[in-house]
């Protein structure tokens, strides 16, 4: 008979970070699941100024909606531009809607691909605008995951990815930022690669493996 693979619950309705952690799962020996009925919890406020804040705020939240010894991943993670001071950082998902004037793919029909969904269009917009005339465009994606289980986090792990930022987008894939994301050192943006190259180079894959040695030992 053989044993199945531990489950971890991951408290995330990004369909992003699901297809993301759907290919760490599969390379891991854990199973990745979404958390039973998390778009009926409301949600919690992100308002800690840290990725690993909101990542522990978010598995510690989570876990306590869930069964007694259920292990709950949640996953933090954005965008740093160095010319942008660090933004959009921690309010990477809402940086448009906290901008004053939150620009319309309306405003630029012919730019091409910002993003399957209004929010990561309008998020790609305001940083193309707001870097408009900056020469220096390195950045970086950062991710801290969290691991809970009732209500206390038993593990924490992170990982980044250096890149630049595009003045035009390039490729289909992935989500967020990825169109814009350019990795110098492959000749591709993020939404260039596949998602198995996405995890083998990128921030939440790298948290991914980061957390696979204590979780080994959390579920021994
Ligand atoms: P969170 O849900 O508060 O952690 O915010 C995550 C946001 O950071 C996403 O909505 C994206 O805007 C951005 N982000 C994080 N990881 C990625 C990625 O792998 N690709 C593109 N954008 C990302």
């Amino acid at each position: 008979m053989t044993r199945s693979s531990p489950i971890l619950f991951a408290a995330t309705t990004n369909p992003g970070k699901l297809s993301d952690f759907a290919v760490a799962a599969a390379q891991s020996g854990f199973s990745v699941e979404p958390l039973p009925q998390l778009r009926e919890i409301p949600a919690p406020e992100e308002n800690q100024p840290s990725f690993e804040g909101n990542a522990r705020l978010k598995a510690e939240y989570y876990s306590r909606f869930a069964l007694q010894d259920a292990l709950v991943l949640a996953d933090d993670s954005g965008l740093e531009v160095d010319a942008l001071a660090g933004a959009p950082g921690v309010r990477s998902a809402r940086y448009a809607q906290d901008s004053a004037c939150e620009p319309d793919a309306a405003d630029n029909p012919r730019l091409g691909w910002l993003g399957s969904n209004a929010v990561d269009v309008r998020n790609n917009l305001l940083l193309l605008r707001q870097m408009d005339d900056v020469a220096q465009r390195s950045a970086r994606y950062r991710c801290v995951l969290a691991l809970a289980r009732a209500g206390t986090t038993l593990n924490t792990a992170e990982g980044s990815v250096e890149g630049e930022i595009l003045k035009t987008p390039r490729g289909t894939g992935g989500f967020g930022y990825d169109p814009l994301f350019w990795l110098p050192d492959l000749g591709r943006t993020m939404a260039e690669l596949s998602l198995q190259e996405k995890h083998a180079l990128s921030h939440r894959g790298r948290a991914f493996r980061a957390l696979l040695p204590g979780l080994s030992q959390i579920v021994r």
